[in-house]
């Protein structure tokens, strides 16, 4: 079957990349490991000699039926034909355990996936991710405040995960050659909303106005979102410049920010 590109089909042939990707998740002997889209199966050979149970979900009909038919004498291997976005990725995870995530993802819903695996990560039940994507988005998932590509995938990002950038490979990695460098990250799961003091789904929508639109400040933004001037003054803390954007700012003084606002609006 010629490749999808509608699938995000760019499988990869580079051998030492492959074993590179697996390296990066550890010592996975005792674990149960998810990989997303194993495609023709590059980096499950290698996972499959490792893992206590790997489960790779593929939605490519054909592909689910290669890798079954290749694993069938392999009891520690699972193939899921599904949409991962569809997956109840938690209902798959052994009672009580955690789990491990790989995946050279499918470019065209990794940020979909990311917010899913921040709903697992957050719910105790997916402890480390190894992801490959477009670098560009890895830049941004990365970056650090203050730093051009630092935005509100950055901020979620870092409010559930540590971030690491391993590697990038050129598009002659790939078979067909996608338009795009790509970037290995991996992601260690360790939210920060209780450390922080805020609760998960007020914060993040609170991020989604924070951020709304670059260009303005982050008073400003707060103001389109509903906030009154009177109580954006009784709440900003010293730590944030008038004229601060969102962009620039660490998360630190945003949860701040997020709690005396929440505070004033609970004394009303
Ligand atoms: N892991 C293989 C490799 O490294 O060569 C394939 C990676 S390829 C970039 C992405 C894979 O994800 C393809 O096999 C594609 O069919 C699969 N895929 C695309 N959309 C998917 C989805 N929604 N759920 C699960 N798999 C998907």
């Amino acid at each position: 079957m010629p490749p999808k590109p509608k699938l995000g089909q760019n499988f990869l042939v580079d051998d030492s990349a492959r074993h590179a990707i697996a390296d990066a998740l550890g010592d996975i002997t005792q674990r149960t490991v998810i990989e997303i889209g194993p495609g023709h199966g590059a980096i499950t050979d290698i996972l499959a000699g490792r893992a206590q149970h790997l489960i790779a979900i593929e939605l490519d009909h054909s592909l689910a039926a290669e890798l079954t038919f290749r694993f069938r004498d392999r009891k520690n291997v699972e193939i899921i034909e599904a949409d991962v976005l569809e997956a109840d990725l938690e209902a798959l995870i052994p009672a009580g355990e955690t789990a491990d995530v790989i995946g050279n993802l499918p470019y065209y819903i990794t940020s979909d996936i990311l917010l899913k695996l921040f709903t697992a990560g957050s719910a105790g039940r997916v402890a480390r991710a190894v992801l490959m994507m477009q670098r560009e988005v890895a830049e941004r998932v990365a970056a650090a405040p203050g730093v051009r590509d630092y935005g509100l995938l950055s901020a979620t990002a870092q409010m559930n995960a540590q971030v690491a950038s391993l590697f990038t490979l050129p598009p002659t990695a790939f078979s067909p050659p996608p338009d795009v460098f790509s970037t290995v990250l991996r992601l260690e799961f360790a939210p920060r909303f209780t450390e922080l003091g805020v609760d998960a789904a007020g914060f993040d929508a609170f991020l989604r106005q924070c951020f709304s639109q670059k260009r303005k400040t982050l008073r400003n933004n707060l103001r389109s979102a509903g906030h009154t001037p009177e109580a954006l003054a009784q709440a900003w803390p010293h730590s944030i410049p008038e004229q601060a954007r969102a962009e620039g700012l660490a998360l630190e003084p945003m949860a701040e920010l997020y709690r005396a606002l929440n505070s004033i609006q609970k004394e009303n």
